[in-house]
């Protein structure tokens, strides 16, 4: 067992905490989707309850720093996490002192003027571009402003990072605490349900979607170990299409995994989509239809499962008694891509002998969007993370990290 958040004596200590502030947002700063901050809060509340100085940070976004100071500027701007303190600030009932530095002399007054039962968050904590790749320094500059560590980002801690791997690293070694919080504890007991899936359990069926391919395709090798049946829709099929010898036209495609696409495809389980709504465009469509699984047109792309697959995938979720999904049928964000991701829920919520986990930032909006949350068992904060524990059977670098309790 971990040591939790709520066995710390934390009164009038800093503790850092690694939350999942990583919520859906355009470029602009406009907040889509705000699970992950109230996921976060039962921990905030806690430690602001036993009077700590809580320091807050996280990731947001990606900022690419090999494309040259314009790209990294950008990424910047786009990824900012002054709105997502605002954002904390309201549904936390309480101010939120943003600082806009990862390091610095900004940084440290602001944490060596705290008080007791106040919140910080600091700047997101890839404008570094040391946090990616764990480097020492920055671990030890973070590290520093802790007296105790609280790791609360699940959809995180499948990455061995500064924040979510180098800071515990360092406060375990200099005999500080590092604990769980309610978030990393409610996520772990749910998806431990999707790890090890017993007779009563089965069938257990995955569902993999979304756009993030090459993150995800590499599972579902170790899934076909667990699952009786895995759904394949969203950017995801079109690799499987292609591994076919299906025209594709212009949808998205990972080329470099054909051959493990239809190795998987051998194991018999993988049930694919049979019919597409195809577009000519991924923004503003001229033209929408819907066409068999192997008829995509040269110039048009897949958008969203069709009429015939909706109904094939509802037959399989309705025989399910676990289900694990990851990933949105199609672009859900534009109306007219919306059914396959809408009939899914409803074949979830139709269900009512099953255990059901949906996993991802979008995922979770889709389904908070669509008016399906009350519908699952659990929703989960992580995307590649709920994946990743599951084929890493239960173990996350993030998670293992973190001190044993005594
Ligand atoms: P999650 O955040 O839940 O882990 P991803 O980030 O992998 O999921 O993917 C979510 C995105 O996938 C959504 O923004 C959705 O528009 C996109 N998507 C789904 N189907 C397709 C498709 N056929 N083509 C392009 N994008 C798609
Ligand atoms: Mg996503």
């Amino acid at each position: 067992m971990k040591l939790h958040v709520k066995d710390l004596d934390v009164a009038g200590k800093r503790v850092l905490v690694r939350v999942d502030f990583n919520v859906p947002h355009d470029d602009d700063g406009t907040i889509r989707d705000d699970t992950r901050v109230l996921a976060a809060l039962p921990t905030i509340n806690e430690l602001i309850n036993k009077g700590a100085k809580v320091i807050l940070m996280s990731h947001l976004g990606k900022i690419k720093f090999n494309k040259g100071s314009e790209a990294i500027a950008k990424g910047k701007a786009a990824n900012d996490m002054a709105p997502v303190a605002k954002c904390l600030a309201d549904r936390l009932g309480k101010p939120v002192i943003f600082v806009d530095a990862t390091r610095g002399e900004k940084l440290t007054s602001a944490v060596a003027a705290l008080k007791d039962g106040e919140v910080l968050l600091m700047q997101n904590t890839r404008y570094e571009e040391g946090e990616t790749k764990n480097d020492a320094e920055i671990a030890g500059i973070w590290a520093n402003l802790a007296d105790a560590f609280v790791m609360d980002a699940f959809g995180s801690a499948h990455r061995a990072h500064a924040s979510t791997y180098g800071i515990p690293e360092i406060l375990n070694n200099e005999g500080k605490p590092t604990a769980i919080g309610y978030l990393m504890e409610k996520e772990i007991i749910n998806l431990q349900r999707c790890v090890d899936v017993k007779a009563e359990g089965k069938p257990y069926i995955a569902i993999l979607g979304g756009l993030k391919v090459s993150d995800k395709i590499k599972v579902i090798e170790s899934l076909l170990t667990k699952c009786d049946r895995i759904i394949i829709c969203g950017a995801m099929a079109y690799t499987f299409f292609k591994a076919k010898g299906y025209e594709i036209g212009t949808s998205p495609v990972e080329d470099d995994q054909l051959d493990y696409a239809n190795k998987c495809l051998a194991s018999g389980k993988i049930v694919l989509p049979v019919d597409n709504v195809i577009a000519d465009e991924y923004k503003n469509a001229n033209v929408v239809t819907t066409v068999n699984g192997d008829e995509i047109p040269a110039h048009m792309m897949g958008m969203d499962i069709g009429p015939k697959t909706r109904a094939l995938f509802a037959g399989e979720i309705a025989k399910a008694n676990t289900i694990f999904w990851n990933g949105p049928a199609g672009v859900f964000e534009q109306e007219q891509f919306q059914a396959g991701t809408i009939a899914i829920c409803q074949a979830i919520a139709d269900n009512n002998h099953c255990f059901s986990v949906v996993g991802g930032g979008d995922s979770a909006a889709a389904v908070n969007q669509l008016g399906f949350a009350s519908k699952f068992s659990h929703i989960s904060t992580g995307g590649g993370a709920s994946l990743q524990i599951i084929e890493n059977d239960g173990h996350l670098p993030g998670i293992d990290i973190i001190s044993e309790a005594k």
